[in-house]
């Protein structure tokens, strides 16, 4: 799926999970939490394609479909995301498991499978703590210490990586899940050169249901104890449905 897709899926699937605790984040207190679970889907939408080469939208400051609209934290992270998590993981997992890590067909391999994007959330996190933790010996920076918003951005990051293998798996290249065990990949029959519609159609849905929910909680009627509930359910009742309408589980297609 291309670099646009994921964005957008992944950035409205954030949303219609936040929608529900919208009278809880509507305050200054909140705000930096808010902004850095964004970010940390933001770059985590993107990094599973690392292993796609330097076309890949992580790498460039570009923000897909933004008419020419630069983020400059996105290749700050893809590179950094490339040379600190990705290649020292790479080498690990080639020790161990040996040459068949590598994908045969296609880009999709550690980055792109459950493992590797949990390994590389922790590292990343272990990495952005050090910052934080060298940072908070200048003065007035000491609240950087063991930050728990470092591990928001670290958790909402998990999640931007997760959704990206879920938007994956509804494309006809698939997601192997148990990599480097098996390789055998769960897929739909989307075609991940953007020429689909359906992907078009999951975001439309994704942006209907958060306005509905951000609506209903906005006018409070949603009662407080079903926000948490409706956070987790109605994501992924939604992408249930989205994955079963991609064809998933469809049988080995042509293409790898
Ligand atoms: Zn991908």
């Amino acid at each position: 799926m291309k670099g646009i897709f994921h964005i957008i899926l992944t950035m409205l699937t954030v949303l219609l999970i936040l929608a529900p605790q919208t009278n809880s984040l509507l305050t200054l207190e909140s705000l930096p939490a808010v902004l850095l679970l964004l970010l940390g889907a933001f770059i985590g939408s993107l990094t599973p394609d690392i292993d796609k080469g330097k076309d890949a939208a992580i790498y460039h400051s570009e923000i897909p479909g933004a008419g020419g609209k630069k983020f400059h934290l996105t290749p700050m992270f893809g590179y950094s995301i490339y040379y600190t998590c990705y290649k020292p993981l790479q080498l690990i997992f080639r020790i161990i498991f040996g040459k068949k890590i590598y994908a045969i067909h296609g880009h999709r391999e550690l980055p792109h499978s459950p493992i590797g994007i949990l390994l590389i959330s922790v590292l990343l996190t272990l990495y952005i703590w050090l910052i934080c933790f060298a940072l908070s010996f200048v003065p007035y920076l000491a609240f950087l210490n063991n930050n728990y918003l470092i591990y928001h951005f670290g958790a909402a990051f998990l999640l931007g990586c997760f959704l990206h293998l879920i938007e994956d798996t509804c494309d006809n290249s698939g997601i192997h899940y148990f990599y480097p065990f098996s390789f055998s990949r769960l897929r739909g029959t989307i075609k991940g050169d953007g020429t689909d519609i359906n992907p078009t159609v999951y975001a439309v849905i994704l942006l209907f249901a958060a306005v509905i929910i951000f609506s209903l909680t906005i006018l409070k009627f949603i009662p407080a104890q079903f926000a948490y509930p409706l956070s987790l359910l109605v994501p992924i009742v939604l992408w249930v449905i989205f994955l079963r309408a991609s064809g998933v589980p469809a049988k080995k297609a042509i293409r790898e």
